[in-house]
């Protein structure tokens, strides 16, 4: 079907949405295409999922392959890529064991399931509280929800499952509630949706101290965090933080659903047989295509390449915060970066930013209340970046100067 317009109003999807969409045709790389043909330089790669940009014809072929021998077998079989994929998740750390799902709220629900499950085994029925932290967002889910401090997206769906506490981040003060009731700690090492607060290394320190003591699991949420996206393998490498329970996601199968719960023996020998369990998670092409993506990962210098593009990034942030002379400062880590806004009227006004982006040929995000984010795909130039950033500074002056 040909489109007239690129904006189409009111299509047939929830309200939960909004009602004006960008509909896109094609991408290449860092380049998207409208289906009017205008092109825009993304630096979205579909909120931090398209490490890998657009179009890339390797993974079409691979996701091609695959397609043609098998697409599903459930879980009751399983495939070559899927045990591949396993085994070398679990070789990234300290697990055993990977469950695969759909999305990250589902890796999250995993990770607080299998917690409760190995805390009430340790330390009786009542252990079985969840503490996690303001500015954090864990996914939609209820369990998920539980756990996401932003009060707007609990709101309406009350009363959460019970057991789950928030206390601010980064505050050792929020470390005196844990006790031994409490099964497990989920955290972002350095947190998206919430504005792109990290995680600080003291506070890490205190945590992982205070959960071995008190037999407590941490839960890393590096769904967005994770898999290079801030240089290293995980965020949590850089605050010096060994989670118990992983969980990735978002670029994993360069765009297709797949997210992996990564466990250690202590909690695996927890589990039973019919315990947990889902329907798609760990297909054949999700994990074939994700193999495709941990060999463009993994290696230390395709790492080092991200935190090179990411350093490039913070310093074409940091100058044109200084020409347009506003009070604001860089956030982020790695190629998941922003600019905080720190004038309350002018970050009132990111949402026209990101529209004015778009008119002017660049896709960008928003994270929290007052943060400009940027998430681009790995493959980004620095010529892209820059051009990225010059389009953005051009935005900012004709919305807010
Ligand atoms: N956790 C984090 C840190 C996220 O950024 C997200 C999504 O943005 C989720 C969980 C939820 O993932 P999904 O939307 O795939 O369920």
């Amino acid at each position: 079907m040909e489109w007239k317009q690129a904006m189409v109003l009111n299509p047939p999807f929830p309200k939960n949405y909004a009602n004006e969409f960008l509909m896109l045709k094609k991408g290449k790389g860092s380049w998207l295409w409208d289906v009017k043909g205008k092109k825009y330089l993304d630096m979205t790669a579909g909120i931090a999922v398209n490490a890998l940009g657009h179009g890339n014809k390797k993974i079409a072929r691979i996701a091609k392959k695959q397609m043609k021998k098998l697409i599903h077998v459930s879980n009751l079989y399983t495939t070559a890529p899927a045990v591949r994929l396993a085994q070398r998740l679990v070789a990234q750390g300290d697990f055993v064991a990977v469950h695969f799902g759909s999305s990250g709220s589902e890796a999250n629900e995993t990770a607080l399931k299998y917690a409760r499950i190995y805390s009430k085994k340790h330390k009786g029925d009542s252990a079985f509280k969840i503490l996690s932290f303001d500015g954090s967002f864990h996914g939609r889910t209820m369990g998920a929800l539980a756990a996401t401090a932003t009060a707007k997206y609990r709101k309406g769906y009350e009363p959460m499952p019970e057991g789950f506490i928030i206390k601010p981040f980064n505050d050792m003060e929020s470390l005196k509630v844990l006790d031994e009731k409490f099964a497990a700690v989920i955290l972002e090492p350095l947190q998206g949706e919430g504005g792109l607060n990290p995680g600080e290394r003291e506070f890490a320190q205190e945590l992982q101290k205070i959960c071995k003591e008190k037999n407590i699991l941490i839960i890393a949420d590096e769904i967005q965090s994770g898999l290079g996206r801030t240089g290293t393998f995980l965020a949590s490498e850089q605050l010096g933080l060994f989670p118990d329970i992983v969980c990735l996601s978002k670029p994993l199968a360069a765009g297709l659903p797949l997210s992996a719960t990564l466990i250690p023996q202590r909690v695996n020998d927890c589990i039973n047989v019919g315990d947990h369990g889902t329907t798609f998670g760990g297909g054949p092409v999700t994990t074939s295509v994700a193999n495709f993506v941990l060999d463009n990962i993994i290696p230390p210098k395709k790492l080092d390449e991200v935190q090179r593009k990411g350093q490039f990034l913070e310093m074409l942030l940091n100058k044109l915060i200084e020409d347009l002379g506003l009070k604001a400062q860089v956030k982020g880590l790695g190629l998941l970066r922003g600019i905080a806004l720190e004038d309350e009227n002018q970050a009132a006004s990111i949402g026209n930013i990101i529209v004015k982006a778009r008119e002017n040929g660049l896709l960008v995000l928003r994270a929290g209340s007052n943060v400009i984010r940027l998430a681009p795909a790995f493959v980004i130039t620095e010529k892209q970046l820059r051009l990225g950033v010059d389009i953005l500074k051009e935005t900012i002056k004709e919305i807010l100067l």
